[in-house]
């Protein structure tokens, strides 16, 4: 399992906020023709979106925040909104463990792998593993078959026999998918939440576990070698574990906060695969990123091909009807990811940016967390008016400094395309 580093929030944003700029800064860098998709990612939280104001905002908690700009949505690529998204799931993981775990009933955590060398494409290995899930899911072994006797002709007996589904009491599942890179090349694997509609008590649990085990363990390893891999190691290739409480699995993640200070579990375990960096023998995605922008060549590839692989693919599913038996559609309706990504900071105060001003901020590499941080620092002392003058004095320096600073990015050019 990879180890999930303590990040404050204010170390979470600058972090976020830098690694969003390096992203831009390699994708400007990298080639001139952009798909749309490269566009929306080049735009996040940089570009205005049509017929609106950036603007300076002041949340009631006194977080500072930019409004009026275009944002991607990428739960993959962009530290920004991958962070938005993977909060807002984790959150609703937890939510559906919490209601399932106080009904009594039985949650498994399963994380499945294939094993992999260095040099495989990431596109079609990640495709074996959300096919082979697929697979595992589905057919009789999983829904059932029915079977009949028949005698001179006459079928004379006909019973259904029970697929592991129905064994399992199968109600649901929340499905997440992460990739990192290691000595082994790239890792892309799966956890996946199973929501199973019997008691956890007594043996129960611990049956239910096995029975996942014995017969996905078999069915994985076969269709890795289908898929043309190596067979999977008996322990490693699926992993099936007992979730006792929220924060059973977190044994890992005990050091682990979330922006608002609490611990959290399962959630997170689950969906915030860019806390993750990764172990001793791995990188998770945004490290590869960092690397590819301090001028690794082969990190630079890795991005691109990451990129590629990921796009249009979901990270993190519920399966149908999963939300309602949980009790998660009392909450509010669900919502997609771009509109999760899109969330402002409901402003209790806001100051209008014009573009020129706007655009010697974002010129430079983290002079957007700059802002923020000044913004609210300023607010915290002395309120709104002292926050609007310690940006002004702010944004000042970034124009005076403008020409020779070393973080300047060059979007200049760019800047209207
Ligand atoms: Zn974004």
């Amino acid at each position: 399992m990879e180890q999930v580093s303590v990040k404050t929030r204010e170390e979470g944003r600058e972090r976020r906020l830098w690694l969003r700029d390096l992203g831009q800064q390699v994708l400007l860098r990298s080639q001139a023709d952009w798909s749309t998709a490269e566009r929306r990612y080049a735009g996040c939280g940089r570009w205005r979106r049509k017929d609106s104001t950036v603007e300076l905002r002041i949340g009631e908690d006194g977080r500072a925040g930019f409004g009026g700009l275009q944002v991607c949505g990428s739960v993959w690529s962009c530290p920004q909104c991958a962070a938005k998204i993977r909060a807002h799931r984790a959150g609703e993981i937890d939510e559906a463990a919490r209601a399932w775990m106080a009904a009594g009933k039985t949650l498994l955590f399963v994380t499945l792998t294939v094993p992999h060398d260095r040099g495989q494409r990431l596109a079609p290995l990640f495709e074996t593993v959300v096919q082979g899930f697929r697979q595992l899911m589905s057919g009789p072994d999983w829904s059932g078959r029915t079977r009949q006797k028949v005698r001179r002709g006459l079928i004379i007996d006909r019973w259904r026999e029970w697929g592991l589904r129905d064994r399992l009491g199968y109600a649901g599942l929340v499905r997440s998918c992460e990739v990192t890179y290691g000595r082994a090349g790239w890792h892309p694997h799966l956890h996946v939440l199973l929501f199973l509609d019997q008691a956890a008590a007594g043996g129960t649990a611990a049956a239910l576990r096995d029975l996942v085990d014995d017969e996905w363990s078999g069915q994985w390893a076969e269709l890795a070698l289908r898929a043309g891999l190596r067979r999977p190691h008996d322990k490693h290739g699926v992993d099936v574990q007992i979730v006792r409480s929220t924060r059973d699995l977190a044994g890992y993640l005990t050091k682990v906060q979330d922006e608002k200070g609490a611990d959290r579990g399962v959630g997170n375990e689950l969906a915030r695969a860019d806390w993750k960096e990764g172990r001793r023998a791995g990188l998770a995605p945004f490290q590869v990123l960092e690397l590819a922008a301090l001028g690794s060549r082969r990190c630079a590839e890795l991005w691109a091909e990451y990129r590629r692989a990921t796009a249009g693919r979901q990270a993190i599913t519920f399966s149908a009807g999963l939300r309602a038996l949980c009790g998660l559609d009392e909450l509010g309706a669900e919502v997609d990811d771009q509109t999760v990504a899109e969330a402002e900071v409901d402003a209790v105060e806001a100051l209008p940016l014009d573009d020129l001003t706007w655009r010697t901020v974002c010129e430079r590499v983290g002079g957007r967390h700059e802002v923020l941080t000044a913004a609210e620092a300023a607010y915290a002392d002395a309120g709104w008016p002292a926050a609007v003058k310690a940006v002004e004095a702010l944004f000042l320096e970034l124009r005076r400094r403008w020409a020779d600073d070393p973080h300047r990015t060059r979007w200049g050019e760019r800047w209207s395309a």
